[in-house]
């Protein structure tokens, strides 16, 4: 089972929509620029230029590097960031840099949306998955989401009875669970992290992350992220003897805006 939470609404999607909701709900008058960095393909990047554009607000971005080719062509999320008014500035982002007159009317954003304020919407996608279970009697049933910041896989398993399950697509494990710790000082909330069949180094190019990928379109049609998903399926699929997959729902957390770059890579190197 999937539970398709890439079709939430056309540009607020996905597990940032649910991480950065209460901003969506928030009176933000007072609030003039969205401060916030990352990666140039950052689906958060792309959901907080939607959250500024609708706000009319500013939002200033750094980030470290953007290839030459992005900068005369863009595309994907940054493209589509970029025609919401994002203003980039290459370079590393530091806390202690902003102004401090400013902070009043600053709203400053943790890279990948690791803030606890993203409790607040990713409670309302746990209790969307707790009416299905309830109206379907899928009691035993459990949940897998692969993490990056693990903010999404730590709020749903503090609001779900249910054994939630991920694995570390970002960092190893030890770095998951540190992620866990910034949020939520009671372990018992924790999420079980999986055991990875091999280390991947986030966003390089793996043939079996194309396959599975390419293999998830043919078999059911749906179209997965890139970068999660495909170390998610075969994360899964390596702990079926110990989790059934007929008794997983699988979150599908949006992301797909960012495969543009990734299948021109992807082409580029196996076809
Ligand atoms: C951001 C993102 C993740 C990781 O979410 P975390 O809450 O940071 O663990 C996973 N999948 C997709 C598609 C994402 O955009």
């Amino acid at each position: 089972m999937i539970k398709r939470d890439d079709l939430l609404h056309q540009d607020f999607n996905g597990n940032k929509a649910r991480k950065f909701y209460h901003f969506l709900e928030t009176d933000l008058s007072k609030i003039d620029t969205i401060v916030s960095y990352g990666s140039n393909q950052s689906n958060a990047m792309y959901s907080l230029s939607v959250l500024a554009k609708l706000n009319n607000i500013n939002f200033i971005y750094y980030t470290n590097h953007i290839p030459s080719f992005l900068i005369k062509e863009p595309i994907g999320n940054y493209k589509e960031a970029l025609e919401n008014g994002m203003q980039v500035i290459v370079g590393e982002y530091d806390k202690y840099n902003i102004d401090i007159q400013n902070l009043k009317t600053t709203l400053l954003i943790q890279e990948g949306g690791a803030i606890q304020e993203a409790s607040f919407g990713i409670k309302l996608l746990a209790d969307e998955i707790a009416t299905y279970i309830e109206e379907n009697h899928l009691d035993n049933i459990k949940i897998f989401l692969p993490s990056g910041t693990g903010t999404t896989a730590l709020y749903l398993q503090k609001y779900l009875k249910n054994e939630v399950l991920t694995c570390a697509c970002v960092g190893g494990d030890d770095y998951l669970k540190k992620q866990f710790l910034e949020l939520e000082s009671d372990e018992d909330n924790y999420p079980t992290i999986l055991k990875k069949e091999k280390k991947f180094h986030f966003g390089k190019l793996y043939r079996s992350n194309y396959d599975i990928w390419l293999e998830l379109i043919k078999e059911i049609n749906i179209e997965f992220d890139m970068l999660y998903d495909p170390i998610g399926w075969q994360t899964l699929f390596y702990n079926q003897d110990k989790y059934d997959l007929n008794n997983i729902l699988y979150v599908h957390q949006g992301g797909v805006k960012g495969n543009i770059t990734m299948i021109q890579r992807y082409e580029r190197k196996f076809k």
